[in-house]
């Protein structure tokens, strides 16, 4: 082979190509004629440093843009890595070989893969492969290595159009598995498909009996140290998974069946294909649902066989991923007992039921788990999920504020386990006898037992635009009427504060994007709702649906109107109200007039809450928006979020303000921002005389015992003190050090 020449005449095709795909394909098939080599492939790194197949000459042309090696993982994996060739006669015999089914490689015996080096980054490996088991010449492979260098020339700087995910959010029903949520990377499960294998003949029978033998020995084995891991961990009913898998491996009628195919002429892992699937079949025809579910155990057993059997193991990502969730479409026994429980977040089955081993298993073990959600399309390795095991759904995506919501639902759900279960049914009364109304805020359907759980004596603030937020286009009236029903039945004779959509500003509608300079002051909550009124009227209508037959039916609902500054806004509201009943009506729905109030956040309420209390039934402190916007602090921004603090001296003062001109105007009065939840801040709201707080779910039981604890009598005095003081560490120190004498320090600095 004259070298250059070659060289020359590949670089010179590809350049002749327009698109880079063309360019890629044209090398490989090039390379594979210059060389003799069986199979050449290209595979690109993608963002995440997964290997990507982009061409290939010789393997299965389903897997190019497909096939793909998780960072570091398999040979090319490690060729990456390294930097370094790896040129071996037998890749399978390699530790680092991890075999693509969907390739359909096996056929190929050598291996030698070359890094592609772009400005000291690896951007992809050249790779060449034959049926013959040969380490190629240091001729072939210094060919490979010079080419891979102009290649690094030819590929675009950006990565090729592999099949990225698209990376909006994205909410996917499946059906309930194991309680709980779970915030974190996905790991896909579903490299090797035991029921993807094709026929082929086998050329020794004798010895593939022998190795199907050696086979069940070894997996018997792997089955028993997977039970051994797992082993603190299970109760009795679920160790029964793998006596089940021991089972199955014992049976003669799954042994001999292999045997006998084997004999038939077919190789062994298409022989296992077909027993596998025959008895898969017998179960999956069975009438009992329990016993219709063993076919995924089967599935399981065979797939891990046939895993063991082509040397594949699953290597999980590093540490620094974080916690993990499996996706796949049979997250097995094996996948879950691979993992590290500590990383384990979730688990996520495109297939199953409830009564899949493995969401038996995800119950025994606290991991939440939605099963059956089908395929979930563009996710890779390290996707971001949250699996929402007590609805059934995944979301894919997550934007900040969902997952902001969602880690808070994870606190509160921890909190439920914690040390103050026991306050659950005592009231909030201090020991001088003042008694606080403690409600839960949410937003999420999740969020709705936590609350319950925890002793919530209602809903203090409902933020719709949760349920907007994790949709694909604005809810119906019909879907959002289901999901108010759902609040206002589990709250059934407790009151509900609905507050209409508060979208913009810090909580943006993927569907509804909207640009603006300076969102904080912009476009958002009633301003929004009242410019887009058919969305108003649309979900006035779904509210008071679901309160349909009002207290009468244990509905208690009450409307919550957000951002509100101006009267014309209170006014337009009610039109819309009125027009709604008035509709409603006509359409013989049984519907009341709910109570309706404002969040006071924008500053310019608090002057003008005298002049609006005869047109309010309530109001409701949003201490997080009037903080940021009496200090000029945006809450979420982090370069000032260090010097947003809600003990602001101008806060207090103003919220004081808000109580006394509440108390006048006999307005109920509540709050609902995070500092509900701050225990100083508590025992300032307290002695300034608010009796209701609302709060997240897991916040409830401290606040409780905060309340149980202190004297409304000694609160009085310490906000008095505080109401003098000017400056937040100032107050603080006032606050908590009160909170440490009456041995309440353990409330402080934690969740
Ligand atoms: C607030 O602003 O204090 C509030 C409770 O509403 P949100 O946090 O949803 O803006
Ligand atoms: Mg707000």
């Amino acid at each position: 082979m004259n070298t250059l020449q070659e060289l020359t005449r590949i670089v010179q095709a590809a350049a002749a190509a327009d698109r880079t795909e063309d360019q890629v394909k044209l090398i490989v098939e090039a390379i594979h004629r210059a060389i003799a080599v069986d199979v050449c492939s290209l595979y690109i790194a993608a963002a995440d440093g997964a290997m990507v197949l982009v061409a290939s000459h010789g393997l299965d042309q389903q897997a190019v843009g497909y096939s793909r090696l998780p960072a570091g993982r398999g040979l090319v994996g490690r060729v990456a890595q390294t930097r370094h060739p790896i040129n071996v006669a037998k890749a399978a015999a390699h530790p680092d070989f991890c075999y693509l089914a969907e390739t359909r490689e096996d056929e190929f015996t050598s291996f030698c893969g070359v890094p592609v080096v772009r400005a000291g980054a690896v951007v992809g490996v050249l790779v060449v492969q034959s049926r013959e088991g040969r380490v190629m010449s240091a001729d072939e492979q210094a060919f490979l290595v010079t080419l891979s260098t102009q290649l690094a020339l030819v590929l675009p700087p950006e990565p090729l159009a592999v099949h990225t995910p698209a990376s909006a959010v994205r909410r996917v029903r499946g059906v309930k598995g194991a309680p709980g949520t779970g915030i974190g990377s996905a790991w896909l499960c579903e490299n090797l498909d035991l029921y993807s294998v094709p026929d082929r003949p086998c050329e020794d029978p004798a010895a593939a009996i022998t190795e199907w033998h050696q086979l069940l020995s070894t997996v018997s084995k792997d089955v028993a140290n997977e039970r051994r891991a797992l082993g603190d961990q299970l109760s009795e009913g679920v160790s029964g998974v793998f006596t089940a898998y021991q089972m199955l491996l014992n049976d003669p009628g799954l042994r001999l069946g292999v045997e006998q195919a084997i004999a038939a002429g077919q190789w062994l892992p298409g022989a296992l294909r077909q027993v596998v699937h025959h008895y898969a079949e017998v179960f999956l025809a069975m009438e009992d649902p329990y016993l219709r579910a063993r076919n995924e155990d089967l599935h399981h057993l065979g797939n891990k066989l046939y895993q063991s059997w082509a040397g594949a193991s699953a290597n999980l990502p590093a540490d620094e991923h974080g916690p993990l969730i499996l996706v796949g479409a049979k997250v097995s026994v094996s996948d879950i007992a691979a993992c590290d429980p500590l990383r384990l977040a979730a688990i996520v089955c495109y297939e199953g039921s409830s009564l899949s081993h493995t969401a038996v298993l995800a119950n025994a073990l606290g991991v939440p788990a939605v099963m059956g959600t089908g395929k979930l399309k563009n996710i890779d390795d390290g996707s971001p999920l949250i699996v929402d095991g007590n609805t059934g759904q995944v979301i894919l995506y997550p934007s900040p504020s969902i997952r902001l919501e969602f880690e808070r639902l994870q606190r509160a759900e921890q909190a439920l386990k914690g040390e103050l279960a026991s306050l659950r049914d005592e009231p909030a009364t201090t020991p001088d006898g003042v008694r606080v109304r403690l409600m839960a805020n949410t937003g999420l359907l999740a969020d709705i037992s936590p609350g319950l759980a925890n002793g919530a004596e209602g809903i203090g603030l409902y933020r719709t635009e949760m349920p907007f937020m994790i949709s694909e286009t604005f809810p119906s009236e019909e879907e959002q009427l289901h999901t108010y029903r759902q609040v206002l039945d589990a709250y059934r004779g407790r009151p509900v504060y609905m507050r209409i959509l508060d979208i913009g500003g810090d909580k943006p509608l993927p569907y509804f994007p909207i640009h603006e300079e300076n969102p904080a002051l912009g476009w958002r909550g009633i301003r929004f709702c009242l410019d887009n009124s058919s969305l108003l009227m649309t979900q006035v209508r779904a509210m008071l649906r679901a309160a349909e037959g009002g207290t009468e039916n244990g509905a208690d609902l009450h409307i919550l109107l957000p951002m509100v500054s101006n009267s014309g806004e209170i006014s337009a509201f009610k039109g819309v109200l009125d027009d709604a009943l008035q509709q409603l009506h006509g359409e013989g729905v049984n519907v009341r007039r709910p109570q309706v109030g404002i969040m006071v956040e924008v500053p310019a309420a608090i002057s003008l809450l005298p002049a609006w209390a005869g047109r309010l039934d309530f109001i409701s402190i949003g201490s997080n928006d009037l903080s940021q916007y009496l200090l000029a602090l945006d809450r979420n921004n982090p370069r000032v979020a260090g010097a947003y603090d809600h003990i602001h001296p101008a806060v207090l003062q103003e919220i004081a303000r808000i109580t006394a001109s509440a108390t006048t105007s006999g307005l109920p009065l509540s709050l609902c921002g995070e500092m509900a939840a701050d225990p100083a801040a508590v025992v300032f709201l307290l002695g300034i005389g608010i009796r209701t707080l609302s709060m997240s779910a897991s916040k409830l039981p401290r606040i409780k015992w905060l309340l149980r604890s202190f004297s409304a009598q000694d609160a009085a005095t310490l906000a008095q003190k505080a109401l003098t003081l000017d400056n937040s560490a100032d107050i603080r120190t006032l606050l908590e050090g009160a909170l440490h004498q009456r041995g309440l320090g353990r409330l402080l600095g934690s969740e």
